[in-house]
This record gives C-alpha cells, structure tokens and sequence, in this order.
C-alpha cells in the first residue's frame, strides 16, 4: 500500500468505512483465526513522575488522589484474572524510577507467578526505564511491555510533551528498541485526534509500526482531560465521531498491513462510543483488556475524561466484555496466553 492509499483508506466513511473493517476482521480470521484474547488490566498506581500534557494523573494535577496498590491488592486481582481463565494481566502504572518501586514491581512479578501456578503472561506498561531495570523485571518473569510512542512525528510529539529533558520522543525510540532487545513481546501505539495532528502524522503511525518490528499495538483516541494543558484545544480537534472513526479505520489499516500482530480494541474507544470495543473487534482487533482494578481506586485513575466502566466491580467490567465477544460472534480464548503470531514466529511483516 502506497502512504496516498493509506491515506484514502484512513478518510473513508460510511459504507466503505464498513467495508474496510470487514476486509480487515476476515484478514485476521484468516491469520489469527476469528478469536479474541482477554488481559485483565490493573492499575497499580496513578503516581507518576512525568508532566505529558494530554493525561490526567500528570504529575502536577494536584487534584489527584494518589495511590499505590497494595501487594495483597495485586495478587487479589492477579487471582481473579486467572479464576475467570484469562492468558494474562496487564499491570499499569504512572512512571517511576525510583528503586523502591524498580524492586516492588520485580518482587510482584515473581509473586504473581507463584499466585497463579506460573500460567499466565504478565505484561508491563510502567513507561521508559533503563534497559538494567527492563532486564531486571525481564528475568523475574515479565513476558510483554505496552509502551505507545504516541506519535511518530517528533515534531508533534514535543508539542504535548514538556520540554523538561524527560520527555523526548528518541528516548521513547530507544525505550521501544531496549524492551525488543531485552526479547520482550513488545506493544507500542498512538493517540488519535491529538491536537495539530494532520491525516499525514496518522498514516506516518502506521508506517512506523510496521517498519519498527513491534509485535502489539494498543492505539485509540485522544479524549481531553480538563486538568491538562491541551485542554486548551479542545475545540481544534476531531469531532468524537471522527476521532472514533478514525480510530477504526487505524485498527482495519493495520491489520491489512501487519495480519500477525495482536492488536488490541481500548477503553477509550468505548469511551466515546459505548459500541466501539466491539466495532473495533469487528475492525480486525484481537484483544480486550476488562479493567480488574480494584473498585476503590478505579475513578482516581483518570488519564481523560469520563473514562467508561469506573463504576463496574471487576466481575461487572468482565462478564460485560465476556458477553460482548460472544455477541459478536468471536471465540472467546480462555485459558491462552495469545501470544502474538508474529513474535512465536519471529516473523517479519512487512
Ligand atoms: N505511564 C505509562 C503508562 C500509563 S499511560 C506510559 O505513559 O507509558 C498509558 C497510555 O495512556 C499513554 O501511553 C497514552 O497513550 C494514554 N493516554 C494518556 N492520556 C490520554 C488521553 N488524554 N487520551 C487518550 N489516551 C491517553
Ligand atoms: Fe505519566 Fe504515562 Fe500519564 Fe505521561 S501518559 S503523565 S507518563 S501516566
């Protein structure tokens, strides 16, 4: 596909909109067969170091309550996620370097495995670390790390970034390079309808994907936060049933593109459209993450606004998104690590 075909496709709407989605969900029946893997998301802590100018739990929004789940807390839900038979959970977290947390998130991986009788696959997105803590938390058992470069263009990526030394965009290049190298399945991804982002920047996304040999991605929509400095945007940007459409046309793109990647339909996707999660499966996505955070801290886990299912108990938000695979007719893959075809492969797509 040329970047001008790309681009058409990315625009189109209506009955070619569907027609592409449906293109894309066949070519991920035929590679991937027509299944959808679950990963019990769990929020850690909301504590973050950095100051990214799209996301709520920034450091310097002091009006957030700030949290640090316990290890019973994490085992609890580590549990649970292995009782409802799921290949894996996905522990998220705000960014810290500090070794007290470096070394509670090693003794929690190890931890973890032990709780659930070393079955399942723990992925981590706890952002850019050195490559001695990647590899530290590599050898105590962590199999896949989500960090989403956000946009392709550096340009665009140091106008909702601070200019603070901690946020540049060949460091999270790098990130992504170290977590490949240390042999992790490694997820990266995008927001989309950021501010100043043009049509060019989202077919440039796809592009890096692809060139970039990464096994997962993880992309939806930009929503704004009304405590973050891009909040003075909001008006700049896509409408939500652009940003939505847009978003699905992506996950049809690159399927097309990548046919052996997992790729995953995200919570702020239903955000802005409660069926989304579900289009974006029937877009050719193959991974849902129920949030299994525990109910106390879920609303104080707020990285946009009007996050969908902070009310839902963890047996709510999974037996809602059980229910909704199987009305869509998906095989619903309990028991399964999914690991990505292209990695067990070691594959190359382009
Ligand atoms: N701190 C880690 C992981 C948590 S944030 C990290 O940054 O990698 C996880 C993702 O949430 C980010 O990568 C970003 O793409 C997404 N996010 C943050 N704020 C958002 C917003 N306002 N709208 C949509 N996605 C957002
Ligand atoms: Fe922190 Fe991640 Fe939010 Fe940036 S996106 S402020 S690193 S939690």
């Amino acid at each position: 596909m040329t970047k001008e075909q790309i681009a058409q496709l990315l625009s189109s709407t209506g009955k070619s909109a569907l027609e592409l989605h449906e293109k894309a969900s066949r070519v991920r029946d035929q590679v991937c067969g027509n299944k959808v893997y679950l990963r019990g998301l769990i929020e850690l802590s909301n504590t973050c170091r950095k100051n990214c100018f799209y996301c709520g739990i920034r450091a310097s929004n002091t009006g957030v309550r700030r949290y640090l789940l316990d290890e019973n807390e994490v085992l609890d839900a580590a549990r649970f996620a292995w009782e409802r038979k799921y290949g894996s959970v996905v522990i998220q977290s705000g960014e810290r370097s500090d070794k007290e947390f470096t070394t509670f998130i090693a003794s929690l991986l190890k931890k973890i495995h032990v709780a659930t009788a070393h079955s399942m696959r723990i992925t981590l997105s706890c952002g850019e670390q050195t490559e001695d803590t990647y590899q530290l938390w590599k050898d105590c058992g962590a199999d896949r790390y989500l960090l989403r470069i956000e946009t392709s263009n550096p340009d665009l990526y140091r106008k909702i970034h601070p200019s603070d030394g901690m946020h540049e965009y060949h460091n999270r290049i790098k990130a992504l390079e170290t977590l490949m190298k240390c042999g992790y399945q490694t997820g990266t991804g995008v927001m989309i309808g950021l501010p100043f982002q043009t049509l060019d920047d989202l077919v440039n996304d796809l592009l890096f994907f692809r060139s970039s040999g990464i096994h997962m991605v993880g992309m939806g929509p930009y929503i704004e936060h009304p405590d973050t400095p891009l909040f003075q945007f909001r008006n700049s940007i896509p409408t939500v049933a652009k940003r939505v459409g847009l978003s699905l046309n992506m996950i049809a793109i690159l399927r097309l593109l990548m046919p052996d990647i997992n790729i995953a339909s995200t919570t702020a996707l239903q955000t802005l459209d409660n069926d989304a999660r579900a289009k974006g499966l029937k877009a050719g996505a193959n991974v849902i993450m129920p949030n299994i955070t525990p109910m106390m801290y879920k609303d104080a886990y707020l990285l946009y606004n009007g996050k969908t299912g902070v009310k839902d108990s963890p047996v709510e938000a999974s037996e809602n998104l059980e229910a909704m695979v199987r009305s869509i007719g998906c095989q619903l893959m309990l028991s399964q690590w999914g690991d990505p075809l292209k990695f067990a492969a070691g594959s190359s797509s382009n």
